[in-house]
């Protein structure tokens, strides 16, 4: 049964925003948190570092979603920590559980085989869940149709540096559809197929237009003056992919007949529950395959944590002007690490984002 209704009659959306507050001219923006109600005291650490980062100073709209209700202590606290309006969705359980044409008994064998290698969260059945609902249902759901750009945060997350911009503002103006601050390797013994699926869309759907997307950011195949992968793969694709958990993204690309392809396409091979696709490679293949290179931008001034990794403006001057407390030498400061897809990222063709504001 679809209870989403019920719950969105009872959405408060209190602390009727401020409207009277001066903020700067805003986007038609949301800040967008999948969260349990269990995980409240996480979420509100996050949203109090976003809020005295950033959002202080616009007051976005942000967004809660969750499989099941929300309680009224969640709403209650999530509320008066938010310098906007507040959000509550419940999300329909055909946009999230397991779809009925799943074979189970495979389903059984596959998970009971991930589990035995020890896969990264291969015994868990509400983990597959969540990252099927990221890759291809987040963007559907009712309390998000009247926004164009969103900001997905994560509960127990940081930000170290005030913004020296709004990312929303900042994909308007360049026309970008799509932003990241981490990239990394995947593991891939949660993605064994994976690619097969993508070289299987590539070859039949035409939206792929490898002279003007970020191809050579996914594989090796093509690259002149390889870098050594940290990460051997085995099949073409790299691994590289942009850390989902922080994203600033267009939801038109998302809702675009385009990405709906990609993400049936993959959907039907049941990847999202016979292995473990992650959100994260299947929005960035996504993202690299569909979008131009210059619609994809790397928020280099904006610094992030999520445990264990972090990043921080490399620039020392913009640390300064941003007041940023960051700990370079961290042995997780990602940028610094081998395990970073950065320089593909640069070596692709695309540069990083650095500059203040765009003027309008
Ligand atoms: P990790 O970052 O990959 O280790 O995964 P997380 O545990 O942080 O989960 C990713 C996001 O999905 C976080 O925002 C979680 O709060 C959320 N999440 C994960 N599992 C569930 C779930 O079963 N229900 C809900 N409502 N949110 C979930
Ligand atoms: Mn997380």
């Amino acid at each position: 049964s679809n209870t989403y209704e019920k719950d969105v009659v009872s959405n408060y959306m209190h602390k009727g925003n401020i409207s009277g507050e001066a903020h700067p001219p805003r986007e038609n923006a949301t800040i967008v948190m999948l969260v349990r109600n269990m995980e409240l005291e996480g979420a509100l650490e996050s949203m109090r570092s976003l809020e005295d980062h950033f959002n202080r100073e616009y007051h976005y709209d942000f967004t809660f979603l969750n499989d099941v209700p929300f309680t009224e202590e969640f709403k209650r606290a999530t509320t008066a920590m938010a310098s906007g309006k507040t959000q509550y969705g419940l999300i329909p359980e055909e946009d999230w559980n397991r779809p009925d044409w799943i074979d189970e008994d495979k389903f059984a064998r596959c998970m009971k085989k991930m589990v035995d290698e020890e896969v990264m969260y291969g015994d868990s059945t509400s983990y597959r869940n969540m990252c099927r609902f990221n890759s291809g249902y987040f963007f559907r759901q009712k309390l998000l149709d009247a926004y164009d750009y969103y900001l997905r945060i994560e509960p127990d997350v940081a930000y170290y540096c005030d913004f020296p911009y709004d990312p929303f503002k900042v994909l308007r103006q360049r026309k970008a559809k799509y932003g990241f601050v981490i990239s990394m390797y995947e593991y891939e013994n949660t993605i064994p197929t994976l690619w097969d699926a993508v070289e299987e869309f590539i070859a039949t759907d035409a939206s792929v237009h490898n002279d003007v997307n970020s191809y050579n950011f996914l594989t090796d195949k093509s690259l002149i003056g390889r870098l050594a992968p940290i990460v051997p793969s085995t099949s073409d694709y790299n691994l590289c992919h942009f850390w989902s958990n922080f994203e600033v993204g267009d939801l038109n690309f998302f809702r675009s007949d385009e990405y709906l392809r990609y993400f049936d396409h993959l959907d039907k091979k049941g990847g999202f529950h016979y292995e473990r696709w992650g959100d994260a490679p299947v929005h960035s293949i996504g993202a690299a395959l569909l979008l131009k290179r210059e619609e994809i931008v790397h928020f280099d001034q904006i610094s992030y944590y999520h445990p264990p990794f972090m990043t921080c403006p490399t620039a020392h001057d913009a640390r300064l002007d941003q007041r940023c407390l960051c700990n370079m030498t961290d042995p997780f400061n990602i940028d610094v690490s081998p395990n970073s897809c950065l320089m593909r990222w640069w070596k692709n063709g695309s540069g990083k984002f650095f500059i203040r504001e765009d003027r309008e």
